[in-house]
């Protein structure tokens, strides 16, 4: 009988999400930090335009070891101002 074995290792989490709650010094509390290319999935652009955003001081970001971290709520705040503009096209300059 192993049957109450096996149920303790289902699978918990999930795996293709690593997103960290750090310090951001743009909001001035923890928020959630993702990757460029979580940031380009959750605001539904490219991670240039991501990379983009940084260099423009729209969102906020740190930098860790080698890791960029891009603030989550400062890129919603952003992909609503764009979606107000909805006369602009996606992709920037
Ligand atoms: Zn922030």
């Amino acid at each position: 009988m192993t049957i109450e074995t096996e149920e303790s290792i289902v699978l918990r989490g999930s795996p293709n999400r690593s997103s960290a709650l750090m310090w951001c010094p743009g909001c001035r509390r923890q928020v959630e930090m993702v990757t460029p290319e979580q940031a380009a999935q959750i605001a539904g652009v490219s991670t240039r335009t991501i990379y983009l955003w940084l260099e423009s001081g729209a969102v906020h970001f740190v930098e860790d070891r080698e890791h960029l971290l891009i603030c989550v709520s400062a890129i919603s705040l952003h992909k609503e101002k764009r979606m107000r503009r909805s006369s602009e096209p996606d992709t920037v300059e």
